[in-house]
């Protein structure tokens, strides 16, 4: 089967002050129709980094995504925009609900950015959450429901549009246990019953169980592949190999911050700000086809296409620290 999602060679590297940090290092992977992919990987490993790069929500400091063949870093902002709001779709961890809307507004609301009258659109939503056990609640706003809840509704909002693809970020980083079971089988339930591909990023190696493939990274890349349809795995690099580097770049993160400034938790604090912002755009602005990320006139070649990589000023500190505050 040709693939859907085609990675390669991805690359991000971001700069912190006068240090260069690789979060993502020249990995390539294809994902098929159909797959639920799982990347599985520590906290700092670059899977959010590679979600949002693969989805189009960042621009790659080297290396191309194509999707059905088509590059996605030479679409142009304002088709960028269409295209997300046709291909794909988003759960984060924090949910990312519009705090002002019931759960019937939050989920019909991608159908009114494509035009759908108001009747249409609340009974599809309506349907949605039924099935997702939610038909008692669609008059409820975010804070009247409880975290499992919530995000069952973020689900609903995800798959009402019909996407390709849904891409997953720690969807039930903030649940318990007994809601993250049932969270993840309503999703993956969801998923298959309608085709769509999911790539989802864990840092919990528990919830892999129904993945098609587990892509396991460590420091920006990708150590193994194990395929779980045919028990075979795909070894890159073991993880004695990867200590002394990976020493390294503690090393470079601690000298970027300076002593005592966990330079790793405050740049995690700014991708998930980023990321809410990001859900936010997704889901409200998408109408007015502008916000994006990403860099409009971007070529896709294998050579280098952003000269000076890192030295653009992709997330200065300065941003971390506001963002963070924030
Ligand atoms: P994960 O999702 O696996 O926890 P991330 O993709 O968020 O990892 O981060 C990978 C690496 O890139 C980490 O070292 C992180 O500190 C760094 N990083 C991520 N986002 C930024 C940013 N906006 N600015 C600077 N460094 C970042
Ligand atoms: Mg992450």
């Amino acid at each position: 089967m040709a693939p859907l999602i085609e990675i390669k060679g991805l690359t991000k590297k971001y700069r912190i002050g006068r240090e260069v940090i690789t979060a993502l290092d020249n990995v390539s992977v294809d994902i098929e129709p159909g797959e639920f992919v799982c990347l599985l990987g520590p906290s700092g490993s670059g899977k959010t980094t590679f979600l949002h790069l693969v989805a189009g929500l960042d621009r790659p400091t080297r290396g191309d995504v194509f999707v059905k063949g088509l590059c996605i870093n030479k679409i142009r902002e304002k088709d960028m925009a269409l295209f997300r709001r046709r291909f794909m779709a988003f759960i984060f961890q924090s949910y990312n609900l519009v705090p002002t809307l019931s759960a019937l507004e939050n989920v019909s609301m991608p159908l009114m950015f494509d035009g759908m009258a108001k009747n249409r659109r609340n009974r599809r939503a309506k349907d949605l959450l039924t099935q997702i056990g939610l038909g008692k609640r669609l008059r409820n706003k975010p804070s009247e429901m409880s975290g499992g809840q919530q995000q069952r509704v973020s689900i609903a909002r995800a798959l009402i549009n019909d996407p390709k693809v849904l891409y997953a970020d720690e969807p039930t980083g903030n649940l318990d246990s007994r809601t993250t079971k049932e969270i993840m089988d309503i999703l993956v339930e969801r998923v298959k019953e309608k085709g769509v591909t999911l790539v989802m990023v864990t840092h919990n190696a528990n919830l892999t169980e129904h993945a098609d493939r587990v892509i396991y990274m460590l420091d920006g890349r990708i150590q193994k592949i194990v395929d779980q349809r045919n028990n075979t795995e795909e070894v890159f690099f073991s993880e004695e190999d990867e200590i002394e580097e990976s020493e390294m770049r503690k090393e470079d993160a601690k000298n970027a911050y300076g002593e005592g400034a966990p330079g790793e938790a405050k740049a995690i604090v700014t991708a998930e700000a980023a990321e809410a912002a990001e859900a936010v755009e997704a889901t409200i602005s998408a109408e007015a086809g502008s916000g994006s990320t990403t860099g409009a006139d971007s070529e896709c070649t294998d050579t280098d296409r952003h000269p000076g990589e890192g030295a653009g000023g992709e997330a200065a500190p300065e941003d971390g620290q506001t963002a963070a505050g924030a």
